[in-house]
């Protein structure tokens, strides 16, 4: 799809209104991680560079349409200031007299964050007004939150009525990155996909079986497809209902010629918590009683030769409750494998969510081609669905 971009626009000495992600984790008001952050900076600078007055409005956490105190953007204006090394302004709403006279009174090169668009229920609505005094506060509006493009929201669609709008650098970033996997991916193709549950990935593996070559599936979503298979798997998470869904997936792969990799030893423990009982299985099968927590080392071995001969690395998903230090050591063998195939020169693209959380915590994200920052919005496109965000700005 071709979309307009922020290069397109004329922004000089505009009041460009920008809707980035700043969708980031928070604690007693300090940001923890400014991942998002930093990934607009490109953004900005050329905006700042332009002379443009820059408005940032974003959406944090999930405060339902309320004043919420715990979810004010306010640190992150702090943090972005800090960043900058400039001091950013911010307003207490997103829209009305305050923002307004903010907006108004924004000299060319300065910044100003407007309050949650999600404390009024009128942003995920899509409702038109609201969209239309969002716009009111600016002459032009770039898009550059890709965490958010996968949903028609007033400040991802509706806003594009009513200014001349394009992409900003992090959005054409994700996009270019994306599109090549999905459209024209350098083989061989190897995708890793792990997580919790295979109903939350189902449409994703159905789109990736067209594409790769080897699909190695790893978490709580293997037991599924063991399950499936006959293997037993004790304890281990297991999505009853999806294990019919699971064998034909796994006949669909055969049939188009597709490796799929399962897990071939676990970690397994007694019960989550107990992690003095974690132990390695010899084999595919679980005992009896037991939880598989993490893929083994003859799994992560397994790895080395598709994952070696990579054009194309796709991951999503940890491999197992990596949140746990003591179950997190394949999801760390299988960062450092993705970090090493990218320093070969390997396209690896990281898609959003614990996936990256795990790169971040290995020391391994610099290493890697493409980071998303959007886990949501990556696998909406992959499967191959419009982005409402995104189709706005065609
Ligand atoms: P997702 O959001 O689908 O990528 O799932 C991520 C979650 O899957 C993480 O919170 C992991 O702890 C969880 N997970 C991964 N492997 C396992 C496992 N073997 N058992 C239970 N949960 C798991």
């Amino acid at each position: 799809m071709k979309i307009k971009k922020m290069q397109d626009l004329d922004l000089k000495n505009k009041r460009v209104l920008v809707r980035v992600d700043y969708n980031v984790p928070t604690k007693d008001g300090r940001v923890t991680d400014d991942t998002r952050i930093q990934a607009s900076l490109p953004t900005l600078r050329h905006l700042l560079a332009a002379g443009a007055r820059v408005i940032l409005m974003s959406h944090l956490g999930r405060p339902k349409g309320q004043v919420t105190p715990k979810y004010s953007l306010s640190p992150v204006a702090k943090h972005l200031g800090q960043v900058l090394g400039n001091p950013v302004e911010f307003a207490s709403d997103c829209l009305g007299p305050a923002a307004a006279s903010a907006a108004q009174n924004l000299p060319p090169g300065g910044i100003l964050v407007l309050e949650n668009l999600r404390f009024h229920p009128e942003e995920e609505k899509n409702d038109e007004n609201f969209a239309k005094s969002l716009a009111s506060l600016g002459e032009v509006f770039v898009q550059d939150a890709f965490g958010a493009v996968h949903r028609a929201h007033a400040s991802t669609s509706a806003v594009t009525r009513f200014l001349p709008s394009g992409a900003g650098f992090l959005l054409q970033k994700e996009l270019q990155f994306l599109e090549q996997i999905r459209e024209k991916p350098a083989k061989p193709y190897v995708a890793l996909v792990g997580g919790a549950k295979v109903s939350d990935k189902i449409e994703v593996l159905e789109k990736l079986l067209a594409k790769v070559d080897t699909l190695a599936i790893g978490g709580a979503m293997a037991y599924t497809f063991l399950s499936a298979m006959g293997v037993p798997v004790g304890k281990s998470l297991v999505e009853k209902d999806k294990t019919d869904l699971a064998k034909s997936l796994l006949d669909k792969a055969q049939k188009k010629n597709v490796t799929i990799l399962l897990p071939r030893d676990h970690m397994v423990v007694k019960a989550i918590e107990d992690e003095a009982s974690a132990k390695y299985t010899d084999d595919q099968a679980i005992p009896e009683g037991l939880i598989g927590v993490d893929v083994g080392p003859k799994t992560v071995q397994r790895l080395l030769a598709p994952i070696g001969s990579a054009k194309t690395i796709f991951w999503n998903g940890p491999m197992g409750i990596f949140e746990v230090a003591r179950y997190s050591k394949g999801t760390t063998d299988v960062a450092k494998l993705a970090a090493e195939a990218a320093g070969r020169g390997t396209v690896v693209v990281i898609g959003g969510g614990d996936s990256v959380a795990a790169v971040q915590a290995a020391g391994l994200a610099d290493k890697i081609t493409h980071i998303s920052t959007g886990g949501g919005a990556s696998l909406e496109f992959l499967e191959g669905k419009d982005l409402p965000g995104v189709a706005a700005l065609a």
